[in-house]
């Protein structure tokens, strides 16, 4: 079974994504790819497309429910990183539940982590053969 969030996505096209500007390419080395952001106000740039109706980053391959990537993952904002999928960390993430429920999926469950678990550790999963897991994309929140 593959990381839950790699065929889901939901959070990447349900909520607003805002950051401080120092967080952009421009001003830091490596940062969010200022390309890809509009200016808020003064101090906040958003990811485009998160501030649209219907909410879609403009950085999210996906077709929600099915396959999702973060095209810019090594560079997302801060805040994509901060919300976890629902029991990745043995505790529900209400965003990751609200953002599924919005696009007609059911929640996670302890279930959908399985494949971390130590009797199955003979996978191509990132955390097979004793690896630390990856971090594949994660959502946002709303600014
Ligand atoms: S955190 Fe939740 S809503 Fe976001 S991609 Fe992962 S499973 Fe989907
Ligand atoms: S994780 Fe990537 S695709 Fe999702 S909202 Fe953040 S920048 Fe966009």
């Amino acid at each position: 079974m593959p990381h839950p969030c790699l065929s889901c996505g939901a959070c990447c096209a349900q909520y607003r994504v805002a950051f401080h500007w120092m967080e952009s390419d421009e001003a830091s080395e490596g940062g969010v790819p200022h390309a890809l952001t509009q200016r808020l106000d003064p101090h906040r740039l958003c990811m485009q497309g998160t501030y649209s109706d219907p909410i879609r980053c403009v950085a999210l391959d996906a077709r929600i429910g099915e396959y999702s990537r973060c095209t810019i993952h090594p560079n997302r904002p801060s805040v994509c990183r901060e919300v976890d999928a629902s029991w990745e960390y043995g505790q529900v993430s209400a965003q990751c539940d609200r953002a599924r429920a919005a696009h007609g999926l059911a929640p996670l469950t302890l279930a959908d982590w399985r494949w971390r678990d130590a009797a199955d550790n003979d996978g191509p999963q990132p955390d097979d053969n004793g690896n630390t897991p990856s971090s594949p994309p994660q959502p946002p929140i709303a600014a």
